[in-house]
Formats: structure tokens, sequence, C-alpha cells
């Protein structure tokens, strides 16, 4: 276990303060064996905003689980592997159904939990078994029509699953037409998503039913606008920079602005896809409970 473990230069945001405890398994095995108590799972903190203010509590970091396994078409992932490396090691092998993995950088376990989807693929369309864990059960595995995904949703959120391990059942295709597609998904987001470059953390806000998060920004006039370090994106109203070393309540003021001005021009609610993890200070949790009331 880390104590006071700073999380700043960790996150694809580069913004967060230190987290109180961190732990860091290295495998399924020792995960199971620590019994953790009331612990948040995280894997790459590629979705999540950490507060400048820090968390004063437990948290499991699942880099160091990333052990992957390869059986004829079956490709079994520890949640800590990163989804770029299981793409390049599905397509050297001729699997194809991983290619939308590798232009973001989710662990599996993230993925899985939230079904991250790209480019017309998603973790729900080529997933069989997922092992999980809870604290009343232990570990258990489940088959994907057990699991109850939608969109950017999966039984986990509900019932408080950690994601440990995931097996996905892949089609063999030749390693150049996989790598082709590969390269064409990331020409294709190149223009519509920011890099890692410019330090974000994915969609802002999730697209409400029937209708697009970044379409209604934009109708809302919020490009370009600005929260002390924090700067909505030129090229798509639906990502948040940090421009100049923006704290987390920057991030979270300028969501509240984008969330008020969608309200008033469209009447709808956007809830955010970005996670926030923090708890220590007020305007913050002000903020995030007025984002995210509608969820409850
Ligand atoms: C540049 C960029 C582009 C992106 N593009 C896309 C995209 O095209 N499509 C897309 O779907 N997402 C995209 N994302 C968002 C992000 O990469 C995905 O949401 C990814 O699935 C998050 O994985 P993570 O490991 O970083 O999750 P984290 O940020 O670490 O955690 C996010 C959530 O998942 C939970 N979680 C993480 N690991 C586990 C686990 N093992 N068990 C249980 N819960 C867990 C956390 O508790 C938290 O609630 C993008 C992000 C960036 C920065």
């Amino acid at each position: 276990m880390q104590a006071e473990y700073d999380t700043g230069k960790l996150t694809t945001f580069k913004i967060g303060g230190k987290i109180k405890e961190v732990y860091f398994p290295a495998s399924v095995e020792e995960f199971c064996a620590s019994e953790f108590n009331d612990v948040k799972v995280f894997g790459n903190l590629s979705n999540t905003l950490v507060s400048s203010y820090g968390y004063s509590g437990a948290v499991v970091l699942t880099s160091k689980m990333d052990e992957i396994r390869i059986e004829d078409t079956k490709i079994y992932a520890d949640c800590g592997v990163k989804g770029p490396v299981l793409a390049q090691q599905a397509a050297k092998l001729g699997l194809s159904g991983l290619e939308f993995m590798a232009g973001f950088p989710g662990s599996v376990g993230g993925e899985v939990y939230m079904n991250a989807s790209a480019n017309g693929q998603s973790v729900s369309s080529v997933i069989v078994n997922i092992i999980l864990y809870s604290k009343d059960r232990g570990a258990f595995t489940l088959k994907k029509s057990e699991m109850e995904f939608g969109y950017r949703s999966s039984v986990c959120q509900r019932g408080g699953y950690a994601v440990l391990g995931a097996e996905f059942e892949l089609e063999r295709r030749p390693a150049e037409e996989i790598k082709a597609k590969m390269q064409e998904n990331l020409a294709f987001r190149k223009s519509r998503q920011p890099g890692l470059a410019l330090p974000n953390a994915g969609s802002v806000f999730r697209n409400p039913q029937g209708d697009f998060a970044g379409r209604l920004l934009e109708d809302a006039g919020v490009k370009g606008l600005k929260y002390g370090g924090a700067k909505v994106w030129e090229n798509h109203s639906n990502f948040i920079l940090n421009e100049n070393q923006a704290s987390s309540t920057d991030v979270l003021e300028l969501m509240l602005l984008m969330y008020n001005r969608v309200k008033e021009k469209s009447g709808i609610e956007l809830e955010p896809e970005i996670v926030f993890l923090g708890g220590n200070n007020a305007r913050e949790i002000e903020i995030w409970e007025t984002l995210t009331k509608t969820q409850k």
C-alpha cells in the first residue's frame, strides 16, 4: 500500500491531488486475497477527474494486473491490461474484434465496466466471460448475457462489482487487414478527438437518448469557453482540455457552465460521462451533485 499517493501525473487530465491509500495488486489472486474493505477500483484514470484536493479514502489501481492468455481465437486479459496493448497483441496474431481499443487509453477493467465503444465496435460485441469480484461473493464469473450491457453501462455499476478480467472471442482475419482497420480508426479519430498531448479525459457528457451531447453543446455555443486553466476544445465541444494547469474545480465549474448553457438552450440536462473522485471541497461537491442529480 502506498500512503498519500500523488495522482497528478497519472491521470490523462494531468489533474489530481493525493489519495490517502492506494493499493497495487499484481494479480487476480492477490486482489482476491487482499479482502479490500470499502475501496474504489480504477484502471488507467483516463475517464476520471481526480480532485486537486485529493481523496480521503482507499483506491485500488489495477495497472500491475496485466496478464494476457491466448488460446486459439479466445483471448483473456486481466483488468489492468491497457486496451491499445491488447488490440496490438490480437492484431499481430490475426485476431479481429478489438481494433477499436487501439485508439484510447483505457484499461480492460474500465472498458468492461462502462462498455466502452468506438468506430462501430464495443466491448459487448466481442466479450464472452467476465470475472468479477464483490465483497459478498468473492470472485465469480458472468457470461456476456448476464452483464446487462447498455450504452456506457453494465451490471458492474449497479452491483458495485470490480472487474478482475475478461475473455474475448475474436475472429481470424489477415493481420494486414486488421492493422489497416486500426490505422483507419486512428486517422478518423484524429479530427474528432484530442490526443493525449492535450490533456483530457475523453467525452465529458454522455449522449442523451436520440441525440448527441456534442451537437447540443455546439448549438449552445460553448466552443472555446474557458474557466481558469480549463477550456472546451475548439474542434469538438464535448471535450475539456487542461490547457493551463487547470484545477479540478476549474474543470467542474466549466462543466457546470456547459450544462447550464445546454439546459437553457434546449431544456436537456446532460449527464457526465467523466467520473469524479473527490469529496474534500464543498464547492466541488455542490457542482457534482447538480451535474449528477438526474442519475440518482
Ligand atoms: C483521448 C481519449 C479518448 C477516449 N475515447 C474513448 C472512446 O472512443 N470510447 C470510449 O468508450 N471511451 C473513450 N475514452 C474514455 C476512457 O478511455 C474509457 O472510458 C475507458 O474505458 C476508461 O478506462 P480506465 O481504465 O481509464 O478507467 P478509469 O478512468 O480508471 O475509471 C473509470 C470508471 O471505471 C471504473 N473502473 C475502472 N477499472 C475498473 C475495474 N477493474 N473494475 C471495476 N470498475 C473499474 C472506475 O471505478 C470508474 O468508475 C477516451 C479517453 C481519452 C482520454
